[in-house]
């Protein structure tokens, strides 16, 4: 099993608060963590500002996702069935949690940085 981080962790365990605490400790961390990992969220969009490259390309891979979302639904999980400009790869190897959005169709498709091995198309 990857390493994962903590980040994962907590994207992931607000699916199970519901079963892990009762109802009051649930809604009261969810509202925690949402806001931590909202803080989270523009630290890192402020860093990526700092520099006109970052920002550039940042504002660019954030306009062709809400393109995608436009196009498609919104349901969890299916994102990655949705056409437009960006399609998700992931790695071949199973519960390695690395992906990747690739923006346009002549962008060379890259490795996993962890495994070495070439991403393949999200069909999950
Ligand atoms: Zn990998």
């Amino acid at each position: 099993m990857e390493k994962l981080t903590i980040l994962d962790a907590a994207h992931t365990i607000r699916f199970h608060l519901g079963e892990l605490l009762d109802a009051d400790e649930a809604e009261t961390l969810e509202h925690n963590l949402d806001a931590l990992l909202k803080k989270a969220e523009s630290d890192i969009l402020a860093l990526l500002c700092g520099n006109d490259i970052t920002r550039k390309w940042t504002d660019e891979f954030l306009n062709a996702a809400e393109e995608v979302r436009k196009s498609y639904s919104g349901l969890p999980g299916v994102q990655s069935q949705a056409s437009g400009g960006m399609l998700k790869y992931i790695c071949p190897e199973r519960n390695c949690t690395e992906y990747w959005y690739s923006r346009d169709a002549d962008e060379d498709i890259p490795e996993c940085p962890k495994h070495n091995k070439n991403l393949i198309k999200d069909r999950s």
